[in-house]
């Protein structure tokens, strides 16, 4: 029989709040180490998944553009006539335009502006 870890056999710890004693949380007074899981062994569990979803989230892709020209002109798009769908292809290529060319061109705002109207 193994004693349990954390109250070293005594089935009893010191209460840090009160100077008293209080029953083992781990063995509940047993005295003796159990196999479930230890608390740390949760957390980590826990820390893990926290992690894989993080990681799972972060390679959003952009739905809309980072530059200044390029979000007043998607505002444009946006707010126009168009249909969803065609709102939803040009707001794409400013995006990827300005991705390619690091900004949106006049001639590149005159291209899409001309299909608002
Ligand atoms: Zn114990």
């Amino acid at each position: 029989m193994e004693s349990c870890r954390v109250c070293g056999g005594d089935g009893r710890i010191k209460n840090s709040f009160g100077g008293g004693e209080k029953t083992c949380p781990a063995c509940h007074g047993t005295g003796r180490r159990v196999e479930e899981p230890l608390f740390r062994d949760v957390t980590k569990t826990k820390a893990s998944h926290h992690a894989a979803t993080t990681k799972a989230a972060a390679p959003a892709k952009a739905t809309w553009p980072t530059t200044h020209d390029g979000t007043t002109l998607a505002t444009e798009v946006k707010a126009s006539g168009l249909s969803e769908e065609a709102k939803t292809r040009l707001v794409r290529e400013i995006i990827e335009y300005e991705g390619s060319h690091g900004k949106c061109t006049q001639t590149f705002t005159k291209k899409v502006r001309k299909q608002l109207r």
